[in-house]
């Protein structure tokens, strides 16, 4: 059995659950469950770190910061196996998220040399011409970090590679279909050398371990990477502290007809059905100039019916299956109404246990949920538009706003897409999967609050503590 990290020790706890691959159903490990016993002891350990933390210089969290981005290179292999296994990601996008981890703790490792205040320029108001002063970046305290199934090491690393850089003890909650990876995560921050008291990696169910640690008055911020619905549970039952948002999204995009078409389509493709179309930032919604609708069309289904889709552990494999059977078939479901009303299936529509195949639907009606939800699977909707703004305002219809992409090559477009399409992103000539870690990374709308991104994050999880000199008495 997988232990959990309690305060930096080892737990097997009372209790345990079992992880399963979303493939084939077959036993990973079992994984230790946190109890309302461990989940105290957290928390209490985290307030006693804090005073040893106040240590840590930012030299010494930038080299625990570094040694966390190398020792993920080390066991990138042992990781990628895993986040296959649990995730159900092909091995090719399971490295590819151990990397992206690892370059998020070194993000970290840089950033926490930056981290300054300000200097004040009291004399600037009419009281303040004896005064001189400055702030400075202190932690803000516990926090409690709850993580999403889709990435689990490398949003996790979003989360509490800025909490040490800021110099924050934490909690992680990771999310029960995928908590080996952090684990793993979770020892690798040990060795490290990071403080034992301020850190814990709590595996359990949201509803019992995570709600716990959201209502409990002890931590300063409580920062969720998740579905929309979860979010707003938590922003409702976690009180007096500040909290972090990044929910889900069904990313539009913009194929104007001056783009490069042939590239749009390639890019499309992937965004569409990378990770079964369980990212965030997956391509759910296409409008296309009318002009090019068709091509557009033919060369995205062309490419959906020539991936290679099925076991993960596969070198060769291209798609992998959905997280579970439930939610194979509530996609199935949403894509056999769609077609019930005017919707034509291009490509794909077929589910065999988790796996669904990539599908391309157009003609898809605003009101069908393919269209107005989240799918979270591999299934884009391209529907065709006549002049710009028709195209802008198909994008902003939708009660989210992560990112969006314009492939176009006008430059008055690209601009007109930029301020007015609402979201937290826009990418010119790309699509709205693109993500480097260091960017400013959130939504508007019920995409979410806040932004990740290792400076914007840990700018989030301290405080601007004000120093000023009274240096000749004056009143
Ligand atoms: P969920 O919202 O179902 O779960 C996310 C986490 O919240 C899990 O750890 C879960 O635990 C926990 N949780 C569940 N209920 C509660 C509760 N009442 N209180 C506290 N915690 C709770 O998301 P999924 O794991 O299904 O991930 C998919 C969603 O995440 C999609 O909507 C996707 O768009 C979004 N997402 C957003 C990203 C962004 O950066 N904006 C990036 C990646 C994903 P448990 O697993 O035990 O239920």
């Amino acid at each position: 059995m997988r232990s959990m990290i309690v305060a930096g020790r080892k737990v097997e706890g009372r209790a345990c659950f079992e992880v399963h691959s979303p493939y084939d159903g077959s036993l990973i490990e079992e994984v230790a469950c946190a109890s309302p016993t461990e989940v105290d002891k957290a928390l209490e350990a985290c307030e006693r770190s804090r005073a040893t933390l106040k240590k840590l210089t930012r030299y010494e969290r930038a080299k625990v910061l570094r040694r966390v981005a190398e020792a993920l290179i080390k066991r990138r292999e042992e990781l990628t196996k895993i986040l296959a296994s649990e995730v159900g990601k092909t091995l090719k996008e399971a490295r590819a998220e151990v990397d992206r981890a690892s370059s998020t703790f070194e993000f970290a490792a840089e950033e926490v040399r930056r981290l300054a205040g300000d200097e004040i320029p009291f004399d600037a108001a009419s009281g303040g011409v004896s005064r001189r002063g400055y702030t400075i970046k202190v932690p803000i305290g516990t926090i409690v970090a709850i993580t999403p199934f889709n990435f689990p090491l490398n949003l996790a690393a979003h989360k509490v590679a800025p909490a040490i850089a800021a110099g924050n003890p934490f909690i992680l909650k990771p999310a029960s279909q995928t908590p080996i990876a952090d684990l793993i995560l979770g020892e690798i921050i040990l060795e490290a050398g990071f403080p034992e008291a301020a850190m814990s990696v709590l595996p359990g169910p949201g509803g019992e371990v995570g709600l716990r640690l959201v209502r409990d008055e002890r931590p300063r911020m409580v920062t969720f990477t998740g579905s929309a619905a979860i979010g707003k549970e938590i922003a409702t039952n976690c009180g007096f502290k500040k909290i972090a948002m990044e929910l889900g999204s069904n990313s539009g995009v913009i194929v104007a007809s001056s783009a490069d078409v042939d590239f749009a389509i390639k890019r499309i493709a992937l965004g569409a059905f990378a990770l079964a179309g369980q990212v965030c930032i997956s391509v759910q919604r296409v409008v296309v100039h009318r002009d090019v609708f068709d091509y557009v069309v033919d060369g995205v289904a062309k490419i959906a019916r020539s991936l290679k889709v099925g076991n993960p552990l596969e070198e060769e494999t291209q798609m992998g299956p959905m997280i579970s059977e439930k939610d194979a078939q509530r996609i199935a479901q949403w894509v056999e109404e769609a077609s019930a009303s005017d919707a034509s299936i291009v490509a794909g529509g077929r589910r065999n246990g988790t796996v669904f195949d990539p599908t391309v639907l157009t003609n898809v009606s605003a009101s069908s949920r393919v269209w107005k939800d989240e799918a979270f699977a591999p299934v884009v909707c391209i529907n065709p538009y006549d002049n710009f703004d028709e195209g802008i305002d198909a994008i902003n219809q939708s009660r989210y706003g992560l990112q969006a992409g314009i492939f176009t090559n006008s430059l008055e477009e690209a601009f007109a897409a930029a301020e007015r399409i609402e979201v937290g992103g826009v990418i010119i000539n790309d699509v709205p999967t693109y993500r480097v870690d260091h960017m400013p990374y959130g939504g508007v709308k019920d995409s979410g609050i806040g932004r990740e991104g290792l400076r914007y994050a840990i700018a989030e999880m301290t405080e601007e503590k004000l120093v000023c000199f009274n240096f000749w008495r004056s009143q």
